[in-house]
């Protein structure tokens, strides 16, 4: 069997209208692709092989009905496709083309193709150059795609390479292959076959661009997907951290919504201060929780975070009915895309207490500088009358009857001497001796103290004491006090009580503190006076009973002590009163407890054994000519005067075994005297005795230790005066 690849002139037709189809092919190629990719070169080159498939159509039409017009439209339309081919290359390597020439080079064209069908005598030499550039064009079309495989390995882009450099050869042989009528046939077969390779590389070239497309895009989601995976784990950390603060916080944070409150997110601490333990019922309001202080809870008043202040002081009662006092502050942040308020709610219940302590202190200290003033103006005369009372009171010849009144005075005396003690250590004068107290053996001796009133009031003292107490550094006998005067209360509130009565006093070691828990079944103290037993004169006892000042001196003292006071009912419904002492940081060396001396016994009636000239030196006439007769009394010479001047010149010119001397004195202090004395007698200046209230300064205290000579604290016992002169003397005379 023989392959016969001859196409004679009877072929021309069909190889004309298989290249017709071929270009067909190729046309609607380049429409798809320019409406797929919307590039402008698939557009040009689109319109180019238009041209080319009039051009074939006008070659169709001729071969039926030559004509020169005909002949003219056919040298144009494959000029312009010549001309939209180059244009399409320029644009796909990037130039660009003013359209205007592109509008001139048509003109010229049209005008190439008049004269050549028109004036020149062989339409061939019209038409070659038309050839020859739509050749060149393809070859420029052919580099284009070389480039652009070059780029980017495309099997497509190499296919139209080859195919546009093959076409653009083929161009420019078409004239010189047309002017031979048997090979007419079998260029168009070949055109065909060219237009054919050029649509197949086409469509290569456009698979694998979408290939490629689609693996950018599969790879663009990869990526993506792992940059939203990364950016979700970051969110996930960033939500953890806030829920953590925002949960750890300290403070209580309440989130609401703007409209009307309703609780949206509370952290750990608004819980417990709103007591809030599970999930909260739908619609919780935070103004169900607050109100403002010092106003009644009114309807209006629900709504009050409508109209809440910055920082705001409001009082907070939480679900268990506490109540406690709150600073609020406010602030609008999104929540969910809307807007919403946070809440910062700041507990000020223990500033607002100490705001209040800190009050308490202050008046306190105002009062015991008034209080101070009058105890030291009460405490001469008080001095002169015991004196006096007791001069009288130790004179045989007073008369039965009288002794009953008098001894009543005396009892009211010491009354008023007691006040004034308790005044002063009110207003703390007296300066605190600190030391190491063992609480326990202390309350012991308290309570010992306090047996036979216990006994009268028909109640019982129960101890419950921590063996390991450490000590605390304090003033004892201040502690004592404080622990008497809290006995004293409860024992007084016991006597009127129906019940038998009870009372227990407790110690125990908590963290940094010591506490004493003194508990009675008492009445209590109404919840209504609670807040007014500390303050000084507040007393709810009959007049001569109380005086109000024995919590106020607790107070004072245990702040002094940097402890405090505390009242809490009893579980028994009666008082239940804590101390609380802090622990020193520094373990306590000393082995000797600070508790004070147990009292003395009553000494046996005075008799002085030496006597001497004494000379009394008082600025208070009465209180000098008091000691004179006291002195007078026990057997010695008495000289009295009011006046330090005076009281040297008799030095200088009499002889004294004793000098008493008042110390606080206008014209010249005890110290001044004390130097005059020593110059005029030296040994004299040894034996003065000095009188002092009850209080002295620490520089007192310094000169007295530097001199070392006996002090009187007034008022005084008519024997300790006496007993003192007599050991002077005695001593003077050993
Ligand atoms: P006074 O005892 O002189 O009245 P205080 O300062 O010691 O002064 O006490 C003030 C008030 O506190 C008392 O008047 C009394 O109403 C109340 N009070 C103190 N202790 C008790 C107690 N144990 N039981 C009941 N009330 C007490």
């Amino acid at each position: 069997m023989s392959f016969d690849l001859y196409f004679g002139p009877e072929h021309l037709r069909p190889a004309l209208l298989a290249a017709l189809l071929s270009v067909s092919l190729l046309i609607g190629l380049f429409a798809y692709l320019n409406s797929y990719t919307r590039r402008r070169y698939f557009q040009i080159w689109m319109v180019a092989w238009l041209f080319h498939a009039l051009w074939l159509c006008l070659t169709c039409g001729l071969l039926e009905h030559p004509s020169a017009l005909g002949s003219l439209a056919r040298t144009w339309a494959v000029g312009i496709s010549a001309l939209f081919l180059s244009w399409g290359c320029l644009v796909f390597m990037g130039r660009s083309i003013p359209r205007r020439v592109v509008g001139l080079l048509v003109l010229f064209l049209a005008l190439w193709s008049y004269v050549g069908t028109y004036h020149l005598d062989n339409p061939w030499h019209a038409q070659f150059p038309v050839f020859a550039t739509l050749g060149v064009s393809s070859l420029l079309a052919a580099r284009c795609f070389f480039s652009c495989r070059m780029r980017q390995e495309f099997a497509g882009a190499t296919l139209l390479c080859a195919g546009f450099a093959c076409w653009g050869g083929f161009l420019l042989a078409f004239p010189f292959a047309e002017m031979v009528s048997d090979l007419r046939a079998a260029v168009f077969v070949v055109a065909t076959l060219l237009q054919l390779f050029i649509a197949v590389g086409m469509i290569v070239l456009v698979l694998e661009e979408a290939r490629q497309l689609r693996r950018a895009a599969v790879d663009n989601s990869t990526l993506e997907r792992g940059a939203r995976a990364a950016a979700e784990g970051r969110l996930r950390s960033t939500e953890a951290r806030y829920r953590q603060l925002f949960d750890q916080a300290s403070e209580a944070i309440v989130i609401t919504s703007c409209d009307g409150f309703e609780i949206l997110e509370l952290n750990l601490r608004a819980r417990q201060l709103l007591g809030v333990s599970g999930e909260l019922t739908p619609k919780s309001s935070l103004n169900d929780f607050l109100r403002r202080t010092n106003m009644p809870r009114s309807k209006a008043e629900t709504q009050c975070l409508d109209r809440m202040l910055p920082d705001a002081p409001m009082n907070l009662t939480s679900r268990d009915g506490g109540t406690s006092a709150v600073a609020v502050r406010r602030s609008v942040i999104e929540m969910d895309g809307e807007p919403a308020y946070q809440f910062v709610l700041k507990e000020m219940t223990e500033r607002f207490q100490l705001e209040q302590q800190i009050r308490q202190a202050e008046k306190l200290s105002a009062l015991g500088q008034m209080i101070s003033g009058i105890a030291h103006e009460l405490n001469n005369p008080l001095a002169v009358i015991k004196g006096y009372l007791d001069l009288l009171l130790s004179r045989a010849d007073v008369p039965m009857s009288m002794r009953g009144d008098l001894e009543k005075i005396a009892r009211e005396g010491n009354r008023a001497a007691k006040l004034v003690r308790n005044f002063l250590s009110f207003a703390r004068e007296r300066p605190a001796q600190r030391g190491p107290v063992p609480l326990n053996e202390l309350i012991e001796s308290v309570v010992e103290l306090g047996r036979f009133d216990a006994l009268v009031a028909q109640s019982t003292i129960t101890l419950d004491l921590d063996p390991g107490l450490p000590q605390v550094i304090a003033d004892a006998d201040q502690v004592q006090q404080v622990l008497v005067n809290l006995l004293h209360n409860s024992l007084q509130a016991l006597a009127c009580a129906p019940c038998p009565g009870r009372i227990v006093i407790r110690t125990r070691a908590v963290a940094a503190f010591v506490s004493i828990q003194i508990e009675d079944n008492g009445p209590g103290v109404p919840a209504d006076l609670r807040g007014k037993i500390f303050e000084p004169f507040f007393t709810t006892k009959e007049v001569g009973v109380g005086t109000g000042l024995g919590l106020s001196i607790a107070h004072s003292i245990m702040s002094e002590h940097g402890g405090r006071i505390t009242y809490t009912p009893a579980p028994t419904g009666g008082a239940g009163f804590t101390l609380e002492f802090p622990v020193p940081t520094e373990t306590i060396t000393t082995s000797e407890p600070a508790v004070p001396e147990p009292l003395a016994p009553l000494p046996a009636p005075f008799v002085a054994e030496q006597t001497g000239r004494v000379l009394v030196l008082d600025d208070e006439e009465t209180l000098a000519e008091m000691v004179g007769e006291i002195l007078t009394q026990f057997g010695h010479q008495v000289v009295v005067t009011s006046h330090p001047l005076q009281a040297l010149d008799l030095l200088r010119r009499e002889r004294f075994d004793v000098i008493l001397s008042d110390y606080r004195m206008p014209q010249l202090d005890g110290r001044g005297f004390h130097a005059e004395v020593q110059r005029i007698d030296s040994e004299l200046a040894s034996r003065i005795i000095f009188l002092t209230g009850d209080v002295v300064s620490d520089e007192t205290r310094a000169f007295f230790e530097s001199v070392g000579n006996p002090r009187l604290a007034k008022p005084f016992q008519l024997e300790t005066v006496a007993r003192t002169v007599n050991d002077l003397l005695v001593s003077a005379a050993a």
